[in-house]
């Protein structure tokens, strides 16, 4: 059995809350759809379809209510299922919005005008592998364990590992431009795309990449890798994969500051060392998590693969941390993260508890991450009811890293959403002007539309005639990417 998508608490109800209807399905649109593929228009099914791991939409499912409603949930499982009802979505100029494990945490995939629901785990499985190149062919609604658990015959791993590894799709990693606690050394999702057979508005299909390298116009794999579904529905996708690693090493370090980790993080990647995980937290998070004493910052780290590479990175990782004075920790800390990383379960008890709780993730050169990490934080505390902002360093690259945020606040019950808005506001204001990005893997969905233009500047423009000219009709998933709409205003915030 292929896996499906989880939910992200109990709902409680089957409202809509957003003012007003989303787009409803004409009854001969219906009829075309029931004709081409599974459909649901009615039940819990459709309300469940409607909603994602958006933290502030838990609250809202507590309260009986999904962002909005999509009236139709359809559930192709071949590309030309797809191009069918993309034809009819187009024709009769109706939202479509596609979703794989709907675990996506900036409302991405909540359908916010209504209308069609493209629910793309029916297109599963493993297609092919080619072994010599070491390539995998893979439909998108295939969950990570069960891609992992082929290639694993096989002798293979993408390496891909996002915290929702369970819970996220192949199509929903490309969609939201992911990255897994393995990137240092494999990379981000956009690094292991070899190429993608996407279907546009119209049913066009295009196929895009295929080699390792190539010098024919701009990259148009890479349109299409984080287009959060506003650009087209992607079928079929082809990934790098690696040999299984037959050697792993780990290791643990003790620093007297935050500063003096992302240094030594920096030393270790200016000199070329990738290991696999580098995650460097801050004191309190050291506490919270990772056997820190309230004033250290731990680090752990790990790396796998060819045992030469593993051991010349980690007499890197050793030398560089020595550099700056840190102390080898206790490397079980490594084995403890490995066994929880993969536990979300406080965000559903906090939830319920009332607390208002985030994460936001962003990106920044070498040069201004010590800043970024003092001023966000302090931002965002400053926001009333803020109880704590956290830290950690998660992700490295020769010329910067990915600063991932956690937050949390205790507001009274009427002022959830002012207060989740508000944090919004402050950290990722305070990240935009101190020189950080907008998002380095959870994408922009709703949530951050509002932040887009100003993040992208005049080159948000070009995004958004990019989408007029694939997308004419401004079907496919409206209402994100901060882009204009023939729907109407986004109804959020
Ligand atoms: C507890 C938790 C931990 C997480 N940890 C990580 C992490 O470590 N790293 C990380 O990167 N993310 C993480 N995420 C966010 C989320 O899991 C990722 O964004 C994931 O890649 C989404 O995949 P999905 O299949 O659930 O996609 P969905 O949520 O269903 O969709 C996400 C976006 O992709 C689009 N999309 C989906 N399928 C297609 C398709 N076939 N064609 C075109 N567009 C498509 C959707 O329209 C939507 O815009 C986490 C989420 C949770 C809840």
């Amino acid at each position: 059995m292929p896996s499906s998508p989880t939910p992200p608490i109990e709902l409680l109800g089957d409202g809509s809350r957003f003012d007003g209807p989303g787009v409803e399905v004409p009854e001969d649109a219906l009829r075309a759809l029931e004709s081409i593929c599974e459909v649901v228009s009615e039940g819990p099914d459709v309300a469940e379809a409607s909603r994602d791991w958006w933290p502030l939409a838990l609250h809202w499912a507590l309260a009986g209510q999904v962002p909005q409603l999509a009236d139709v949930v359809a559930r192709p499982t071949s590309t030309e299922e797809v191009v069918r009802v993309a034809q009819v979505c187009n024709n009769a100029r109706l939202p479509l919005t596609v979703t794989g494990g709907r675990s996506g945490v900036c409302g991405a995939a909540a359908p916010v005008f209504g209308g069609v629901v493209l629910d793309a785990t029916g297109l599963v499985g493993v297609v092919g592998i080619d072994e010599i190149s070491g390539v995998v062919e893979v439909l998108p609604g295939t969950f990570g364990p069960d891609l992992e658990d082929e290639l694993r015959v096989a002798g293979l791993s993408v390496g891909h590992f996002p915290q929702s590894f369970d819970l996220a799709t192949v199509g929903g990693w490309i969609g939201s431009r992911g990255a897994g606690q393995y990137s240092t050394r494999y990379g981000k999702i956009e690094d292991m795309v070899v190429g993608l057979e996407v279907v546009l508005a119209d049913g066009t299909v295009v196929r895009t990449g295929g080699a390792p390298a190539a010098a024919a116009g701009p990259d148009l794999t890479q349109l299409f890798v984080g287009s959060e579904g506003t650009l087209g529905v992607i079928t079929r996708v082809w990934l790098r994969t690696h040999p299984l690693p037959e050697h792993e090493q780990r290791a643990a370090y003790s620093f007297a500051s935050f500063g003096d980790g992302v240094e030594a993080c920096r030393r270790i990647l200016r000199a070329g060392a990738t290991p696999a995980v580098l995650r460097l937290y801050d004191a309190a998070e050291s506490q919270r998590g990772q056997g820190g004493d309230g004033e250290e910052c731990i680090l752990l780290v790990l790396d796998e693969g060819d045992a030469a590479i593993v051991g010349a990175t980690m007499t890197i990782v050793e030398q560089s941390c020595a550099s700056v004075d840190a102390e080898p920790a206790d490397v079980g800390l490594v084995d403890a993260w490995l066994g929880h990383r993969n536990d979300t379960s406080a965000l559903q008890g906090l939830t319920r508890k009332g607390f208002v709780v985030d994460t936001m993730e962003i990106a920044a050169p070498w040069s201004k991450i010590d800043s970024l990490f003092d001023d966000v934080r302090a931002e965002m505390m400053s926001v009333p009811f803020a109880r704590a902002a956290t830290c950690h360093l998660s992700h490295s690259y020769a010329d910067g890293a990915c600063l991932y945020f956690t937050f949390a606040a205790t507001p009274p019950p009427e002022e959830i959403e002012s207060t989740y808005i508000a944090l919004w506001d402050a950290g990722q204001r305070a990240v935009l002007a101190g020189g950080g990005n907008l998002s380095h893997h959870h994408g922009v969905g709703l949530n951050r539309g509002r932040f887009m233009a100003e993040a992208l500047g005049s080159a948000h423009a070009v995004l958004a005639a990019v989408k007029s000219t694939l997308d004419p009709n401004g079907i496919m998933n409206p209402g994100k990417l901060g882009l204009p709409t023939p729907f109407g205003e986004v109804p959020w915030p």
